[in-house]
């Protein structure tokens, strides 16, 4: 017996691969019918025999994409329609729109693996990201999550790009940022004039220098600007405080892995799994007490605790590479004013302040501070 349901699920399920999700089950489980992105969730019209279709709408539930969240969900069965196949339909703009869109998602061990990887096109691509990672939040201009809708729509996939992006076994099937050095965004480095002085891999191993040599860079990040400066130079932090006119509140400090945290912070399992999360927070994390600090004394005056991150996209994986350093990472802002978001307000704003600009031309839609966490007993507290 053939039977048709139609399931309406809500919830965090635009932007973690969940249509992809659905196209390789319903492939698995032989359905037809299609699935929608709708700016309330996504809608399936599913249609097969009835022990298929029963498995599948079960385990939508129990497979679903790790980094999805199901608030609702809803089905009901209806008369066959004949569906031929399994479609993902474009999207639909009616009816009000309640769906979430999830934040963005610090890079996954399949896209660094690739970025690190000489032989794959995307080496050294500061712009790499898949359905289980990437940005989402800072990069989306309306609903639902679809490439119209974010900053990527200006970018042209090229054909390799295409050809991932509509494949339903490829990791990057229906992954809207899509992106790769022949199509998607480029980086580049500018003076403090705002004159591209490096472009490419070559701008990041240049801002990687300068902050060696005791400079300040500006970064345009995944959700702001942030200015960086080398942890382990006095002078420089005294400098940037000075600059930002920021007197004592102490400085986050970016790590190039997690051996280089243990060196230099106590850390539990718990608070080791907060600092590696999707969310990727700033964790305050107490200093070991040690005669001789990687990290200068200058970056949390007088404060027995550090706050602490991992680079969380790949521009920050790339540079972090190439510096080998930890590193100052503070908001691109004066005191009390609001993070720059785009790069020519940033030259105005941050001028004085920054002495280079690494930059790139995908615009951020909306400003994202970093989250700052911490663990409390075995709980975790959100800061900010
Ligand atoms: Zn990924
Ligand atoms: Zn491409």
């Amino acid at each position: 017996m053939r039977q048709r349901a139609k399931i309406t699920i809500k919830g965090a399920v635009q932007g973690v691969g969940f249509r992809p999700f659905v196209y390789r089950l319903a492939t698995e489980f032989g359905i037809k019918g299609w699935i929608i992105n709708s700016s309330q969730g996504v809608f399936i019209d599913a249609e097969a025999e009835e022990q298929y279709l029963t498995s599948f709408v079960q385990k939508l539930k129990t497979d679903k994409p790790k980094n999805a969240f199901i608030q609702s969900f809803e089905h009901a069965y209806f008369d066959c329609n004949g569906y031929n196949d399994f479609e993902i339909r474009k999207r639909d703009d009616e009816g009000s729109k309640t769906a979430f869109v999830v934040p963005d998602i610090s890079t996954c061990d399949d896209c660094l693996n690739e970025i690190f990887d000489p032989g794959n096109r995307r080496y050294l691509y500061p712009f790499t990201n898949c359905t289980n990672c990437g940005p989402r939040f800072s990069i989306i201009c309306d609903l639902p999550y679809d490439r119209a809708n974010t900053t990527m729509a200006e970018f042209e996939m090229c054909e390799d790009c295409k050809a991932e992006y509509t494949n339903p076994l490829d990791r990057r099937f229906h992954a809207e940022p899509t992106a790769c050095p022949v199509c998607g965004p480029k980086v580049a480095l500018w003076n403090e004039k705002g004159t591209t002085i490096y472009q490419k891999h070559e701008a990041i191993k240049k801002a990687a220098e300068f902050i060696k040599s005791g400079k300040i860079a500006a970064l345009k990040g995944i959700g702001g600007f942030q200015l960086l400066a080398d942890a382990r130079n006095d002078e420089i932090i005294k400098e940037l405080r000075k600059r930002k006119r920021r007197s004592e509140k102490p400085f986050a400090v970016m790590f190039p892995s997690i051996e280089d945290v243990k060196n230099e912070c106590e850390l539990s399992m718990l608070e080791e799994s907060l600092l590696s999360s999707i969310e990727s927070p700033i964790v305050l994390l107490k200093r070991r007490k040690r005669i001789k600090s990687s990290v200068s004394p200058e970056t949390a005056i007088g404060n027995p605790y550090l706050g602490v991150m991992l680079p969380y996209s790949p521009l920050h994986h790339i540079l972090m590479r190439e510096l080998g350093i930890p590193i100052i990472a503070t908001s691109g802002n004066i005191s009390e004013e609001p993070i720059c978001i785009d790069e020519y307000e940033a030259l105005k704003k941050l001028k004085g302040i920054a002495d280079y600009y690494l930059v790139h031309n995908r615009k951020i839609l909306r400003h994202v501070d970093d989250s700052i966490a911490r663990i409390a007993g075995s709980r975790k507290m959100i800061i900010r």
